[in-house]
């Protein structure tokens, strides 16, 4: 099964900041409300995430760290609608085939928690009670420390972090109920906390900065079961090199070639050549008409109306973007 799954993980865990994502992932999918994210070296010495959510029941620990053990979806049938982040099972065992992984958790059912970690190559794994609040610990020490070629892929501390960090912004702006916590090498880096329902421009500030929060113009378009909302800049507020393209499908962070045509296409000539549109956008839609089982690490996804989701996004931002233009 190691060999397996080291080959599963050249899929999912590219870098540090993967494993992030998919840890992370998993905390909001048991329903946390703070997650605190500890990043020692860039990711390289550890990464250790921590969540208050639902814990994984002691009986469970071992099947957690299995392969294709999902507790997220049952039947085929919850494969053609998904709503939660995680379903192919892969992650807990991909990422403990190329690092030293302890597992920590307790329900609320639980009186105490229960520490996971695997031994030796053939991933036995021991079980051990341990201390911590209801919740999980995801504790990742020297990834890729069995898989030499790729360890020597990681770029500089300062650059994987910065892919931890970017990955830690998407997510604090897909969830502003979620406070979240990073720090690198013991120093607190971002602190979010979480924000009401009515503050959620708060967590805009903090996350895409004042300026852009300044110059965006919210949106909020509806024509069910579509819906697109957030904020997009004008075309004199575009940068060159624009950070700020977050679009996110049911909740979940995409690179869409489609979506980005729609929005490049709503801005028109109004945005010259070398400039990027600048977006932060929200699109829900039944979760049986999007497939998102196309890719390993899930940041592809397929519409099953394509055409149609292409001029709902373009109409939608038409809109709003005509009307901010003199
Ligand atoms: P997936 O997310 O695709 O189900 P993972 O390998 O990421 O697969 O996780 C395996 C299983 O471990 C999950 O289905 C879930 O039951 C459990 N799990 C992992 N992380 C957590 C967490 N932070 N809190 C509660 N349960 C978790
Ligand atoms: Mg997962």
């Amino acid at each position: 099964p190691q060999l397996a799954n080291q080959i599963a993980a050249g899929e999912v865990v590219e870098r540090p900041a993967s494993v992030v994502k998919e840890l992370v992932e998993n905390s909001l999918d048991a329903g946390a409300t703070e997650i605190r994210v500890d990043i020692e070296k860039g990711g390289a010495r550890r990464i250790r995430i921590r969540d208050n959510g639902s814990g994984i029941p002691k009986e469970e620990l071992t099947l957690a760290l299995s392969r294709h053990a999902t507790s997220k979806i049952s039947s085929l049938d919850d494969l053609e609608a998904i709503l939660s982040l995680g379903f192919r099972g892969e992650a807990l065992a991909s990422i403990s085939s190329v690092s030293r992984l302890r597992l920590t958790s307790r329900t609320a059912e639980q009186e105490e928690a229960w520490q996971a970690f695997c031994e030796g190559r053939d991933m036995q794994v021991m079980l051990e009670p341990a201390a911590h609040p209801q919740g999980t610990t995801v504790d990742v020490e020297d990834l890729f420390f069995n898989t030499p070629a790729r360890r020597k892929f990681l770029r500089t501390e300062k650059t994987e972090f910065g892919h931890i960090d970017e990955v830690v912004r998407r997510i604090a702006l897909a969830r502003p109920d979620v406070a979240v916590i990073l720090t690198h090498n013991q120093q607190v880096v971002r602190h979010y906390p979480a924000e009401a329902a009515s503050h959620q421009d708060k967590r805009l500030h903090q996350v895409a900065g004042r300026r852009f929060a300044d110059d965006a113009i919210f949106l909020e378009h509806e024509e069910a079961p579509l819906s697109l909302r957030g904020w997009v800049a004008p075309p004199d507020a575009c940068r060159h090199q624009s950070d700020i393209q977050y679009m996110y499908v049911n909740g979940r962070m995409m690179r869409d070639k489609l979506l980005n045509h729609a929005i490049r296409q709503a801005y028109g000539d109004a945005l010259p050549a070398d400039r990027q549109p600048t977006f932060i956008l929200y699109l829900n839609l039944p979760a049986k008409d999007v497939d998102v089982n196309v890719h390993p690490a899930k940041h592809e996804v397929r519409f099953h109306f394509a055409r149609q989701i292409h001029d709902f996004v373009l109409a939608a931002l038409k809109r709003v973007l005509l009307a901010s233009m003199p």
